[in-house]
Formats: structure tokens, sequence, C-alpha cells
């Protein structure tokens, strides 16, 4: 299996989105769009921009717990607290929904090129057909999943959306596919930095044993230009789960514990530590 946890430091940023744009641009018709991919953005030596993403919305309800709470409506409220939280302390804000719409994933990652994004997350609760599956998880982009429920997870998410991954798509659409590995590999080293303080952070708040980074092929992550990660909020098919997801107050401090994250990873970032 490669190691996909290891960065590509010297594939130059500049040149993958040149090639990125060139690729879709001649396969109009089988390439998914091209994101806007600012030439030379480089890892950010400050994080100030953070794109939210709450997954799902509109047609698209996501997981739906035992008692009908739909995902799409606990990752809103969720977005939009951390936004609020996040604002209050600085940093630029943009969520790739507002309310409950429609947005394809692609164009999600395109809505963090666009914002020049520091740091881009989506925001999920989990699904899984043993209802006792608990716990949050948190995931980086890789084009191998670390076990079999990371690859089911990343099933369920993209398939929500009606993508389907290929992870060894063949012919003309190989070329697409690992350019936009590409683009999220060069900062897989920062992305999995950010995922390793959500997790720590998540698990020491809710007491959720830690299963660690998870990485797995997340098409809402494939592309992004900044550190990228997606998080599961928990099990949304788990009863006792789905009732602290429904509470606000289980809400309001799941988006203090993220955003205390990201202020970790800003101060982080900022004073210069080792990356
Ligand atoms: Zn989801």
């Amino acid at each position: 299996m490669c190691d996909r946890s290891a960065p590509v430091r010297t594939v130059s940023r500049t040149l993958v989105a040149c090639l990125l744009a060139v690729a879709c641009a001649g396969r109009a018709s089988a390439a998914p769009a091209a994101p806007a991919a600012p030439e030379g953005h480089a890892a950010p030596a400050a994080v100030h921009r953070v794109v939210i993403d709450p997954g799902h919305g509109g047609a698209e309800d996501g997981a739906k717990g035992p008692a009908g709470l739909l995902e799409k409506e606990v990752t809103l409220d969720i977005s939009r607290r951390l936004a609020a939280l996040l604002r209050a302390d600085g940093f630029e804000v943009t969520l790739t929904r507002e309310g409950d719409d429609d947005r394809d994933l692609r164009a999600r990652t395109a809505t963090g090129n666009a914002q020049r994004a520091d740091l881009f997350i989506s925001v999920h609760a989990n699904a899984s057909r043993f209802k006792v599956a608990k716990g949050a998880e948190t995931y980086v982009l890789s084009r191998e999943a670390t076990d079999d429920a990371a690859r089911a997870t990343a099933a369920v998410e993209n398939d929500a959306a009606n993508v389907k991954e290929t992870t060894a798509a063949s012919g003309d659409d190989e070329l697409p596919l690992i350019l936009w590995d590409l683009a999220q590999v060069q900062y897989l080293q920062e992305s999995t930095r950010l995922a390793g303080v959500i997790q720590s952070k998540l698990c020491a708040a809710f007491g959720f044993t830690d299963r660690g980074v998870r990485q797995a092929p997340f098409v809402v992550l494939r592309g992004a230009q900044c550190p990228a990660v997606l998080v599961e909020l928990g099990f949304i098919t788990n009863p006792d789960e789905e009732k602290l997801l429904s509470n606000p107050d289980h809400r309001r401090r799941l988006a203090e514990v993220l955003a205390e994250a990201i202020r970790q990873f800003r101060s982080e970032v900022g004073s210069g530590a080792p990356r």
C-alpha cells in the first residue's frame, strides 16, 4: 500500500494547478470541473480564512437516525455555531452552504479554493449498520482507506451525493484523478496535524476511544488547496448518539471543541512550531 501520509514537497503547487486546469479543460465532458486554484497559493504561514462545509443539504439528507434526525440538519447547525465562534475570534469564515441547499461535492472544494482558504473542514455525522458503533472520527484524504470501516464511511459519504469514487480509474479519467489527489497531497502533513488536534480534543472532551487520524478517499477533500479534514462528530445511527446530536447543548459543545482545535492549529502554525 502506498503511504499517502508522506508529503510530496517536491511537487510544485503552481505546476499542479496548471496541470489540473489543462487536464480538466481538455476533458470537459469526462472530468470534474477544475477547482478555482490560485497559482502559487503556498501552505498557510498563518491561518485566517476558514471554509466550513456542512455536509449534505437540500435533497440529500445524508444519514438518518432511528428517531428521524437528519445528518444535514445537524451538520448545518454545528457549522453555523462553529462559524460564529471563529468569527468572534477574528477568523474570516465562509460556509459552503448557508441553508438547506443542494451543493455538489466538488463545488464545495472549489469554494474553499476560490476563498483562498487556509483551512477547510467538512462536518458530518457518521452512519453504520451496527447500531453500537459510536464515537468521533477525523479523516484526511487518501486514495487508500485506513481499513474497511474507513472505506465504508467514505463510500457512504460519496454515494450520498451520487458520486462514485474511483480509486483505480482507467483510461482518460485516470490523469485528472491523480492530479486532483496531488492538489491535496502536498498539504497532507498539515491536514494530518490539524486532524490530530481535532481528534485528540474531541476524545478528551467526550471520552471517545481515540482511533487516531484516519484516511479514506473522500471526494470533498480531493483538490483542496489547503489543509483539509473531514470530521464525523458521532454516529447518528446509534440511538444514544442520535439523542446527543439532537441536543443543542451537545452541539454547542461540539462546536466549541472544534473551535478550540482550530485555534490551537492556528497558534502552532503561527508560532513556527515544527510542521
Ligand atoms: Zn455525511
